[in-house]
Formats: C-alpha cells, sequence, structure tokens
C-alpha cells in the first residue's frame, strides 16, 4: 500500500488517519500546530473541565463504533439537562409562541407538511423558507435562535437545502442523543492519538504540510487552510475554497457556586431581538457529569451578526457577559473564575455561496482528498462520517 500523508491533525485529520492506518496503510500525519486536536481540547482548570470548541457529539453508530474499538466510554446527558429554554420578553421560557402564534405555526406547517411543500428550494434562505413553511415570528423566535447555537450564520443568508435539504445521515447508533467521554472530549482525540502510534502511524507535529504532496494526500484543515495548501496545484479550487466566509466564535466559560444554578436545564438560546448579546448559553454541569464542583457556564457569542465583539479585550467581554446574564438571572455575580476562548477564523458560514459552491464537487489534482468542516456538516459525527468515507475510498483504490 502505498504511503498516505494526511495534513492537519484535528479531530477530521485523527480520524482518518485512525481508519487509514486500521486498513493497513502507511500513514504519516503533519500536524503545524506542537498540540494535536485541532479546535478540540479539554483544559483541566482547578475548578473544572473546560472545552475550548465541541462540549458534546450527537451520537451515530460510527461513534459508537469508533468509541468501542479505542476503548473510550462515552455518557449520555444527565436528566437536569432536560429542559432547554428560549429567552422571550425577557425571561426563559420552555416555549416562546403565545397560543395564537402556536396555533399559526402548526397550521402552516402541517399543510406544507401535507402538500410536501416544506422541502426547500435551491438558493431558498433560512430566513425565507421559515417565513414560508413556520411563519415569521416562529422564524425568529425559535428556528433561528435554535440554528445560531449550532451554525452561528445570518439567516438572511444561511441556506435552507444545506441545512434541512436531504443528506445522507450517519447510521444510527443503539441510543441517540448527545455524548461526550467522561474527561472531555479530549480523551476521544488523546485515546486516537495514542492508537495511531500503536499503528505505526508517523506522527510530524510543528511541521507545516506544505511540500508534502508526494503520494496520497488528505487535506484535513479549515477551508482557509486548505486553500493555501492548494494555491500552487489546484488554483481555482484554491480560489474557490478562499471565498468561503468564516464565522467568528467566542466561547466564555465560567465557574460559579452550586447555587448559582439558576435556571436548571440544558442553557438558553437568546433570539437576536431580545436585547441579550449572547447567541446562547450552556450549563455545563448539568449536561455531563464530572465538569466542575459547583456550576460551570459556557457563553457563546460571536456568530456572522457579530463579528466585532471578537475584538473587545477580556474586561470589556466580560463586562458584555456579566450584562447578559444579568438580564436572565435577574443579578450580577461576580464569577469564581471564567476562561475565554476567541475562534477568530472559526467555522465555515453554511451560506448561499457555501450551497452554489459545493465544495466537494471541487476539482482536485490527482491524488488529492479532503475532508473537513466545509463538506458535509461543522459537527463531530458528520467529519466523522467525512473521514471515515475518504478513508475507505483511499483503501478500496489502492487494493486494501
Ligand atoms: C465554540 C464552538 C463550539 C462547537 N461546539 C460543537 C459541538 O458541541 N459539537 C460538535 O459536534 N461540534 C462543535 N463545534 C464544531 C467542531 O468543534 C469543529 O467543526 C471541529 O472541531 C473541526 O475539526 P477539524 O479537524 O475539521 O478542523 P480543525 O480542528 O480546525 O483542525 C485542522 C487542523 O489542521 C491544522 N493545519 C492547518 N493548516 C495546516 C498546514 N498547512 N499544515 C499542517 N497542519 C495544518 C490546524 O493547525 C488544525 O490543527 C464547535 C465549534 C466551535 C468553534
Amino acid at each position: 500500500m502505498r504511503r498516505v500523508t494526511i495534513v492537519g491533525g484535528g479531530f477530521s485529520g485523527l480520524t482518518a488517519a485512525y481508519y487509514l492506518a486500521r486498513g493497513g496503510a502507511d500513514v504519516t500525519l503533519v500536524e503545524k500546530q506542537s498540540r494535536l486536536g485541532g479546535m478540540v481540547d479539554t483544559v483541566a482548570t482547578p475548578q473544572g473541565l473546560v472545552e475550548t470548541a465541541a462540549s458534546g457529539i450527537r451520537n451515530s453508530g460510527r461513534l459508537e463504533s469508533l468509541c468501542r474499538e479505542l476503548g473510550v466510554p462515552l455518557v449520555h446527558t444527565m436528566k437536569e439537562s432536560k429542559r432547554r429554554y428560549l429567552f422571550r420578553n425577557g425571561k426563559p421560557t420552555q416555549w416562546p409562541l403565545g397560543l395564537g402564534e402556536s396555533f399559526g405555526f402548526a397550521g402552516k406547517l402541517g399543510a406544507h407538511l401535507l402538500t410536501g411543500s416544506f422541502r426547500p428550494k435551491a438558493g431558498e434562505s433560512v430566513d425565507a423558507w421559515g417565513a414560508r413553511v413556520i411563519g415569521v415570528t416562529p422564524t425568529r423566535k425559535i428556528l433561528n435562535a435554535v440554528l445560531q447555537g449550532v451554525y452561528a450564520g445570518d439567516p438572511a443568508s444561511l441556506s435552507a437545502s444545506l441545512l434541512f435539504g436531504k443528506r445522507e445521515k450517519p447510521p444510527k447508533p443503539a441510543r441517540a442523543g448527545l455524548v461526550a467521554p467522561p474527561n472531555g472530549l479530549a480523551q476521544l482525540t488523546a485515546t486516537i492519538v495514542d492508537k495511531l502510534h500503536e499503528l505505526g502511524v508517523e506522527i510530524r507535529t510543528g511541521a507545516n504540510g506544505d511540500g508534502v504532496f508526494d503520494g496520497i494526500t488528505v487535506l484535513a484543515t479549515s477551508a482557509r487552510d486548505c486553500s493555501a495548501l492548494l494555491k500552487d496545484r489546484a488554483l481555482e479550487t484554491s480560489k474557490a475554497l478562499a471565498s468561503i466566509d468564516m464565522v467568528p466564535l467566542l466561547r466564555v466559560t465560567a465557574f460559579y457556586a452550586s447555587a448559582e444554578n439558576s435556571w436548571p436545564g440544558f442553557g438558553t438560546l437568546f433570539p437576536r431581538d431580545e436585547g441579550v448579546r449572547a447567541l446562547g448559553v450552556l450549563f455545563n454541569t448539568n449536561i455531563f457529569p464530572n465538569r466542575g464542583d459547583g456550576h460551570s457556564e459556557s457563553w457563546i457569542y460571536g456568530g456572522a451578526q457579530d463579528r466585532a465583539i471578537l475584538d473587545l479585550d477580556d474586561a470589556a467581554l466580560f463586562e458584555i457577559m456579566d450584562r447578559d446574564r444579568e438580564r436572565l438571572v435577574g443579578k450580577r455575580v461576580e464569577p469564581i473564575a471564567r476562561y475565554p476562548q476567541r475562534w477568530h477564523v472559526g467555522l465555515p458560514h453554511y451560506d448561499l455561496h457555501l450551497e452554489k459552491l459545493s465544495p466537494a464537487k471541487l476539482p482536485l489534482p490527482e491524488n488529492v482528498f479532503l475532508t473537513g468542516n466545509y463538506l458535509r456538516g461543522i459537527g463531530l459525527p458528520m467529519l466523522l462520517e467525512q473521514s471515515h468515507a475518504t478513508a475507505m475510498s483511499i483503501l478500496a483504490r489502492n487494493g486494501k
């Protein structure tokens, strides 16, 4: 089997390396940072665990088999996280629509389900799809708030087909829901790294993947970095990838005394017109066990509609967060500690431009393959699917 080089040691690159090495390929993994894992990391602070990007994974059959093979346990969310809130009229609520709005919403959706006209049209934004299928208020107060918690995009330009269109789903798990390893997501990435060593994968950290295109190469980086890597080899594709809008994100994890768990549940999402700057807040210590001694919250900011917040210093950012939190819980409380994580070049914007671009179909030099969060989805389950599919196709083409 010929050598396969993987550029990028985030979740995408590590999982692609694992499936290739497990299938008998001779794998080299090149990562430009000194640490592997990319955006995924779990920091053990004196107050508890802090996740830098993803904090949970939607379970899939693929994830379950991977974790079984690696011996990584997965825990499901705790019952304390059952309630999820949306903010409306100054307070969190489990259903943010009034009676009339609810009837309007159900009637409109029902009619579209009956006629099959709920399917998104090509070039239709989430705002336009929502107004057509569920109505303007439910779109603003529910749909957009939920989507900003996942995609952090601008509903006026987010693509309804990319988000709700027909696409392949990961294999079903034995038990659906959100999962995570007991010690945080870095437990999974660190175990994959150990397994790669065991399988004989050569791992080069602190090394730029530019210039390694001498055999089969898998580019497992962000769209932006992939564009730079392809500049001298596939100019048009490089330009197309550079045109993908990257949405910045910011996550501040704060620890409080246990008594500050004011709205027990998973967290709260804030529709844009409710006067709160945060996109949402997660109550980490209610979601998974072992996340801290007291009460831990992660406040998420930024996204396509608030890029400027990434430029604020900690003092200005914490002031905004304290004000937002005061609107949620009705009082100001100084946290015991807080840990901000800024992603200036965060996630690809799943917008109408990305829909049209269709990056998975862009031409590539022979023996170059892509995997990453701009191809099939942002979340780790879809990255796992993409990396698995890429590895299987390389192995099949090369006789293993
Ligand atoms: C705040 C936040 C919360 C999130 N929450 C969730 C969640 O709860 N659940 C979920 O499923 N997903 C979540 N995500 C999304 C998920 O974390 C990311 O999509 C995923 O981690 C991306 O992994 P990746 O390996 O594709 O990319 P990356 O993690 O970006 O890895 C790419 C790697 O390539 C390396 N690289 C780049 N260029 C080169 C080069 N030239 N040479 C060598 N190496 C190079 C980089 O250094 C990096 O390590 C969240 C993201 C953010 C920002």
